[in-house]
């Protein structure tokens, strides 16, 4: 059977424009300006919609194993589809960590079973996330892990780093390292600065990110190994980045939506549901996430997806964990992102689909050209919705879109050719 995308606005790596494209058996074999379907295919209409390949979520939280309360594979990969995203990875800060080959195993394999978004599994840097032994990297390697980190937590000691490192290099793998300096961050629930001052919460200074970055950019000089820093989000840390890539050590790094949409001036509300960590940046370490994203110091978008469930996030401030439900809304902020900030779409759309498949090896996907993978995200710009809980896949409603007018509506996602959320449908 052969399916017909007819009339949209495509935005992707390698076109950019009014294209059909026609699919058949899960991939696309064609693009033209007009295909003629003469009844032969199931055609779609997307005219006055944007279509962009499904993107690529490199760090979310699912919750499974051990977190089910909070989220399950099932419901954060239905999330994601309703996104827009097609393959995402998870982070292993679970109940039992992901910390081994059987735990990869059970993930990769339930995800397969499941038959939603494309799951990559990210393996534990050290047993049990404690940042003491290494965990065996190598037979997650084998198991199927494409990355390994500790996220969460930094890896405090820096000669476990640096091994780990070593490690990791002979494996071919990248190393994703969650930078913070405990000590600096002392318990703090919010960035430092005038605003922390104003609403009288116990800030966490900025350096408690960047000193970590440059720790970590010295190892990466040192061993060779491709580290990847997760949620950059200060103006520190994107300058000793920016300077490293100069240098020619093999760094990239990400920023998550709520960096970029929100501040710390946000926080007046005292909206537990914007409290995140790394916490949300001073307007001037927002301005210098904007010009990293612009000059490619930054190179991927992604949500840093942490649900938790109403109990654990409708407390006091200061009690509240950190963490931002994102999944559901993935390409509504990237929208956002678009719509406020005026950077060009298809440099947002690149940052989460083409740059991901290249650093993750990721073939034949992330992109829309001949041969790749029919994995599409159908977006009408005009539609507007009410984000409210119940609209939302993920268990996680912790998002501060949630009783808000949203400019933009997914219609459709396909995988592989095929309608795995279909708005009409729900
Ligand atoms: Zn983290």
């Amino acid at each position: 059977m052969r399916t017909l995308i007819k009339g949209g606005q495509l935005i992707s790596h390698s076109y950019e424009g009014k294209y059909d494209i026609l699919i058949s058996n899960g991939r696309i074999e064609k693009i033209a300006k007009s295909i003629s379907s003469d009844g032969k295919y199931t055609e779609i209409d997307v005219s006055n919609c944007l279509v962009f390949p499904g993107f690529i979520d490199m760090h979310t939280h699912l919750r499974e194993p051990g977190y089910e309360y909070r989220e399950t594979l099932n419901t954060g990969l239905k999330a994601a589809l309703h996104g827009g995203v097609t393959t995402l990875a998870c982070m292993p800060n679970t109940l039992p960590p992901i910390d081994n080959k059987a735990n990869v195993s059970f993930l990769l394999g339930k995800s397969k079973r499941l038959d939603l978004a494309d799951l990559l599994v990210i393996g534990a840097i050290t047993k049990g996330r404690e940042g003491k032994e290494l965990a065996n990297m190598g037979e997650m390697k084998m198991a199927g892990a494409i990355a390994f980190s500790d996220d969460g937590s930094p890896v405090t000691n820096s000669h476990v780093m640096r091994r780990a490192m070593e490690y990791a290099k002979v494996l071919g793998l990248p190393i994703i390292s969650h930078c913070e300096t405990l000590e600096l961050s002392d318990g703090g629930h919010m960035r430092e600065g005038w605003f922390s001052t104003y609403f009288g919460i116990h800030p966490i200074p900025d350096v408690a990110e960047s000193i970590m970055v440059g720790r970590d950019i010295e190892l990466s000089y040192l061993t060779g190994e491709h580290l990847h820093v997760a949620h950059v989000s200060t103006k520190r840390s994107v300058s000793l980045i920016r300077q490293a890539k100069r240098d020619g050590i093999p760094i990239t790094c990400e920023v998550t939506f709520n960096h970029l949409l929100f501040t710390d001036e946000a926080l007046s509300d005292y909206d537990t549901n914007k409290k995140v960590n790394p916490p949300l940046p001073t307007r001037k370490d927002q301005e210098a996430l904007y010009e990293a994203l612009e000059d490619g110091t930054i190179d991927i978008l992604v949500t840093d997806h942490a649900p938790y469930a109403p109990h654990e996030k409708e407390v006091e401030f200061q009690r509240s964990p950190f963490g931002i439900s994102g999944l559901d809304l993935f390409t509504n902020m990237l929208f956002e992102v678009h719509r406020r900030l005026g950077i060009e779409m298809k440099k947002l759309v690149e940052a989460a689909t083409f740059i991901p498949a290249r650093l993750y090896h990721l073939e034949d996907r992330g992109d829309i050209k001949e041969g790749d993978l029919a994995d599409l995200v159908i977006f009408d710009p005009e539609q507007t919705w009410k984000c409210l809980p119940e609209t939302l896949y993920s268990k996680g409603k912790n998002t501060p879109f949630v009783g808000k007018e949203i400019k933009g509506k997914v219609i459709t996602t396909l995988e592989e050719g095929k309608i795995v959320y279909d708005a009409e449908k729900g």
